[in-house]
């Protein structure tokens, strides 16, 4: 049995992506091997952030707990970089095993082949490219952009216009087959900017998503 440095768990709706809106579980792991400039998650990364030490079996019963307490069926797994937990294809198998669906919000910056090699089960990968004004650009795996299948999901924060112009090159060069988002960085970009940017980059395929939770509660706000 492994061990995982979890941060914090809660249940709530996931708030972007292909399941926003969906009541999951997160299961959010310290530690993250980028340092991006706009991360509002940064506590969770440091080396003394505040965790506890669970052992796969402890996650699953929070897993179990959750589904019948709350009727989910899906689980989400964060960070920090929730592919720096080594133990991470035995949870995922272990959720399979439940019945339940897991989501991996990965940045880009982890090789995703051998993880999907140590997984029996099949777990959604939701997978940012991190554009320029994140300063973390040149740390993206450029090999994983053919892994992702029609079920997985790639994601583009965007905080200015070059950011907007160098995620439709990415989209143009790669053309993945998964879904597609552009999401706002929370201040920086006005969301009807990027439509217009959409518009007039023929970027049918892309979906522009503003995450939920910044909308429903105080945009600091944590464990929701
Ligand atoms: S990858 Fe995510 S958790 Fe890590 S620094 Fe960037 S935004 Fe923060």
């Amino acid at each position: 049995m492994s061990t995982f440095s979890l941060a914090e768990s809660f249940v709530s709706i996931n708030g972007e992506g292909q399941f926003a809106g969906k009541l999951a579980l997160f299961l959010r792991f310290t530690g993250c091997n980028l340092r991006c400039s706009w991360c509002d998650t940064m506590w969770a990364n440091a080396k003394d952030a505040p965790h506890t030490l669970c052992s796969t079996q402890h996650l699953l019963d929070t897993a179990k707990r959750a589904k019948e307490d709350h009727g989910i069926c899906h689980v989400t797994l964060t960070g920090g970089e929730p592919l720096l937990q080594e133990g991470l294809p035995e949870l995922c198998d272990g959720l399979d095993s439940l019945g339940l669906m897991t989501e991996i919000e990965t940045n880009g910056a982890v090789p995703l082949a051998p993880f999907l090699e140590k997984c029996s089960s099949s777990p959604c990968i939701t997978m940012d490219y991190k554009l320029p004004a994140s300063g973390m650009e040149d740390r993206m795996c450029l090999e994983n952009f053919p892994l992702l299948r029609e079920k997985d999901t790639l994601k583009f924060v965007c905080a200015t216009q070059e950011d907007l112009d160098r995620a439709a090159q990415i989209i143009s060069k790669y053309k993945p087959v998964c879904a597609v988002f552009l999401s706002p960085v929370f201040g920086s970009i006005e969301p009807a900017d990027m439509v217009e940017f959409m518009k007039k980059n023929r970027l049918g395929r892309a979906r522009l998503q503003l995450q939920l939770h910044k909308l429903i509660w105080s945009p600091d706000k944590r464990g929701v």
